[in-house]
This record gives structure tokens, C-alpha cells and sequence, in this order.
């Protein structure tokens, strides 16, 4: 394509509330074949809400589970629960840590300081809250800690994962003492948008750091076959890698400071404009409204800019 069409390509973008880097970009979009997608705040709204706590000693007292907040004997334990990770997850900028903590505020008051806080990307938090050293996160965040999960709640767990929802674990000072349950749910239009991105002949993929359950279960929602879970944020860019290896030419739309780099990696990356600076500033194209048909929009633009089609 000439220049001049190039850059009326790019301005036509811009319409559309898709922003190109550059006109050289348009010409990367050619030969794209397999797009990766984030899962969290990508093809889901991110904007959890916390739906269950689970306290072990009610579980284990044969009470069971409930709503977060419900009164009653049981409401103690989970009031406790949702204290100490509220305190903590506020320092988080997870969208999982702003569930708990807005839950936590809204259900129990103002929240304790935190000491020590630190954030293990891809796996949760831990902190000091109220002299007690506090572990939030999944599974294998327990593990680094050598903690072993009760089988009440190992229970309760593959039960809200096989509901689709993801499940994080609570301990402190040496005990895992619940879970907390958060729920996001998938865009409106994810559905529709990986229907033409594969009208385009581009694969989708799910790639996550979610665990496999829910990520089958968010695959399935939106029509998508191949997904690649419990992906740690650094190992994003290993999977794309892997796909450059097959010899595919590989698209990645993600949203978070954690996908930065994988969309670096990508042949062609496209960030949500409602993510984070990190994730706009290592993409080649921001699609500003945060709907993922913009992503069909971008490729289908391109090609009729590049006169592939008309
Ligand atoms: P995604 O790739 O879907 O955006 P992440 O890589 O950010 O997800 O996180 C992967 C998993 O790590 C989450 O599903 C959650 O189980 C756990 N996790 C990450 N951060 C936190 C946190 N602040 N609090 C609790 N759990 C967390
Ligand atoms: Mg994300």
C-alpha cells in the first residue's frame, strides 16, 4: 500500500477508536494467523465481586457455605476471614484484591494497616495484618509457604471452579483458614467478537494465569477451543513464543501490567484502552472502548488499508 493509503488507514482507525502506533504497523497485520487473549479484563469485564466466603471452622462444624455477610454464628468466622485479606488486598491492584477489599469494607468497616506487604505477581499477596502474618492467593502461593490445603476446602474450591469462578485461599500464622470466592463475568460482546476474528481465519487462544477449570469454563462461554492456563505472568511471553515457534504469526489483545511483555513478544499487540499504561505502551494498537470486536475491527481495517480486501 502507499503511504498516503497507510496513513488514511490509520486516521480511519482513529474514527473507530482504534489507535495505530504507526502506518508501518498496518502492514505487521498481513499475515496474522492466531490470536492470543487475555482472559482477565479482556474477554471478562474484570470487574469481579466477591459471591462466597468459606471458613473452614463452619465447613468442618458441618455449617457449609452461604452468602458473604449473612448473620448468625457463622457470619464470625467470615467477618475474620474477610478482615484480614480485606486489609491486605487493599494494597493490591488486582482486580481479584479490589473485590475482597471493596467486600471487606463494605461488610466489616474500616480495614487494619498492613506491614510488609508484598505482591507475588501471578499468585497472590502476603502481608502483616494485626500481628498476624496473612497469605492470600491460589494454591501454589500455599505451597511455596509449605501449607497444605484442608480437604473441606480443597472441596469447596473445585466446586466454585467448576462453577467457573475463581477461588482464592486465605491463611495465616501457619493455618489456611478459608476461601473466598469472586466471580467476573465475560463481556457482552466477547462472544461475538471471537466468532469474526475467526471469520478472519485467525485461531483463537485463551491464555491465562487463571486455573484450567475456569478458564475452560470462560473458553466455552465465548466459542474457544484452545487454551493455554496457569500461565505465571513471565511465562506469558514463553507461550507466545512457543506459538512463533509452530511457525504462526500470533496477535495478543491483553489488558494488564502482566501482559506487557507477552504483547511485546506478539507479532502484532493490541491493548485494551481501559488496561493499564503498561499494556498500551507495549502494544502497537489500542482499541480504545475496551470492546474486543475492536480487535476484528483492527485486522479487517488493515487488510482492506492494505488492499487484501476490499
Ligand atoms: P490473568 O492472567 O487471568 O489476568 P493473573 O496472572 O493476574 O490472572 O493471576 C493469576 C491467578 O493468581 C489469579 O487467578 C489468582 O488466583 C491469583 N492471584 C493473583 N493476584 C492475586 C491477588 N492480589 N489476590 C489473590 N489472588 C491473586
Ligand atoms: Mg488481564
Amino acid at each position: 500500500a502507499t503511504p498516503t493509503a497507510l496513513l488514511v488507514g490509520t486516521g480511519r482507525g482513529a474514527q473507530l477508536g482504534i489507535l495505530i502506533k504507526g502506518p508501518e504497523v498496518l502492514e505487521s497485520t498481513r499475515t496474522v494467523d492466531t490470536v492470543v487473549l487475555d482472559k482477565t479484563g479482556t474477554v471478562t469485564t474484570g470487574r469481579m465481586a466477591l459471591v462466597d466466603v468459606v471458613a473452614l471452622v463452619d465447613v468442618v462444624a458441618g455449617g457449609g457455605g452461604g452468602a458473604a455477610g449473612s448473620a448468625g454464628p457463622e457470619g464470625a468466622a467470615r467477618a475474620g476471614i474477610l478482615r484480614l485479606a480485606g486489609a491486605l488486598e487493599h494494597a493490591s491492584e488486582h482486580p481479584i484484591a479490589q473485590a475482597i477489599a471493596r467486600a471487606a469494607v463494605a461488610e466489616t468497616g474500616e480495614l487494619p494497616g498492613v506491614e510488609s506487604f508484598q505482591s507475588i505477581p501471578g499468585k497472590g499477596v502476603s502481608g502483616v495484618v494485626d500481628g498476624r502474618a496473612v497469605l492470600v492467593g491460589r494454591e501454589e502461593l500455599l505451597d511455596d509457604w509449605a501449607l497444605t490445603l484442608p480437604i473441606e476446602l480443597a472441596d469447596a474450591k473445585t466446586a466454585a471452579e467448576a462453577s467457573g469462578r475463581t477461588a482464592v485461599l486465605v491463611a495465616w500464622d501457619g493455618e489456611v483458614r478459608g476461601l473466598l470466592v469472586v466471580a467476573d463475568q465475560v463481556k457482552p460482546t466477547s462472544r461475538a467478537a471471537i466468532t469474526q476474528l475467526r471469520a478472519l481465519g485467525l485461531a483463537p487462544v485463551l491464555l491465562t494465569g487463571d486455573n484450567a477449570a475456569v478458564a475452560r469454563t470462560i473458553a466455552d462461554e465465548v466459542g474457544i477451543t484452545q487454551v493455554t492456563a496457569e500461565v505465571l505472568p513471565q511465562d506469558k511471553v514463553a507461550a507466545i513464543k512457543a506459538l512463533q515457534s509452530e511457525g504462526r504469526v500470533v496477535a495478543m489483545v491483553g489488558d494488564g501490567v502482566n501482559d506487557a511483555a507477552a504483547l511485546a513478544q506478539a507479532d502484532l499487540g493490541l491493548a485494551m484502552g481501559t488496561g493499564t499504561d503498561a499494556a498500551i505502551e507495549a502494544s502497537d494498537i489500542t482499541l480504545v472502548g475496551g470492546d474486543l470486536r475492536s480487535a476484528a475491527d483492527a485486522i479487517r481495517l488493515s487488510r482492506s488499508t492494505l488492499g487484501t480486501i476490499k
